[in-house]
């Protein structure tokens, strides 16, 4: 039976040290900010900008939500981080996505200065993350980066296989790996035997979005196993794209949905912003 990698318990550890950091900023004055737009009504999103915004103030953070309609147009919008940019409360500004399909997520992305992009979604950040001097990493890779350290699994020469190659998750987790050395495999749509590949690897994050996607024989005894999938079922109950029962037999470690990658995601948020805030202020 696999030990299973609780994000709760994880991610209160590095929030209790953000929240310690937070205090002695605001000793000096400084109270880092964080911006988070919203644009329509997407249930999940919803959820996870109210996640965002809780998290703020649980840590003594100032937070503000911008609950833009669907038809906002790109010139508002643009003008709105344009105005969060010149803001000196506001260290960070995210802004949630997917976007409704008129707006342009990558004029949005870039629009954000790359020192207030607590996402690193900005080329700028993409770029830094590829050459490894970086200011943040994007918040769900480097919580599994957390996690893996936090339980002591060394990546070093490990085959590592990273199922999906988003710009959010799966290709910057796979870059995240090869930093610490592992030997690492980004699969997608278009990889042919798959479950050869999963079968291999002593590391294996899913993210793909779609419910129990791996399966108990695509998993090596003894492996880790990362799922980062959020998807809700018919019952309203959330399910990772692993098929948890199964898969948590052979691995040696796994990650719950909800309660394991989720509460890290945020609390990276959290470390971003406060990075953010301390550059900003010239504190590092
Ligand atoms: P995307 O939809 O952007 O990417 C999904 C990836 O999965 C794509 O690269 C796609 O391949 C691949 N894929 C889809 N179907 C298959 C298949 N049959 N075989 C192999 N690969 C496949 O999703 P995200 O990366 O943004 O998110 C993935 C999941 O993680 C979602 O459930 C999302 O909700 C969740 N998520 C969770 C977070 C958390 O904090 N826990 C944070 C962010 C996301 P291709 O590129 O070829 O189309």
């Amino acid at each position: 039976m696999a030990k299973i990698i609780d994000g709760k318990v994880i991610s209160a550890a590095v929030k209790e040290k953000i929240a310690a950091e937070v205090r002695g900023l605001k000793e000096k004055g400084i109270v880092p900010g964080l911006a988070v737009i919203i644009v329509g009504e997407d249930p999940a999103s919803k959820v996870y900008v109210s996640n965002k915004k809780k998290a703020c103030e649980q840590l003594g953070m100032y937070s503000v939500e911008y609950a833009l309609p669907e038809n906002t147009q790109i010139d508002e919008l643009l003008k709105l981080i344009d105005n969060l940019n010149k803001d000196s409360k506001i260290n960070g500004i995210l802004c949630q996505l997917p976007l409704p399909r008129h707006l342009d997520e990558d004029a949005v992305i870039n629009a954000i200065l790359p020192e207030k992009d607590v996402d690193a979604f900005h080329p700028v950040n993409v770029g830094k993350i590829m050459n490894g001097d970086y200011d943040f990493l994007p918040c769900t890779p480097a919580g599994i980066m957390e996690m893996l350290e936090y339980e002591g699994i060394d990546v070093t020469g490990k085959n590592c296989v990273v199922i999906g190659r988003s710009n959010i998750v799966g290709k910057p987790m796979a870059m995240l790996l090869l930093h610490k050395n592992g030997t690492v495999t980004i699969t997608h749509s278009k990889t042919k035997d798959l479950a050869a590949f999963c079968r291999n690897a002593d590391i294996l994050v899913a993210a793909v979005g779609r419910a129990k996607f791996v399966t108990e024989d695509m998993v090596k005894e003894g492996a880790v196993v990362i799922d980062v999938g959020i998807n809700r079922m018919a019952d309203g109950k959330l399910c990772g794209d692993v098929d948890f029962d199964a898969a948590e037999k052979k691995a040696s470690y796994i990650t719950p949905v909800p309660g394991g990658v989720g509460p890290m995601t945020i609390a990276t948020l959290m470390k971003n912003t406060l990075t953010a805030a301390k550059k900003q202020n010239k504190i590092v």
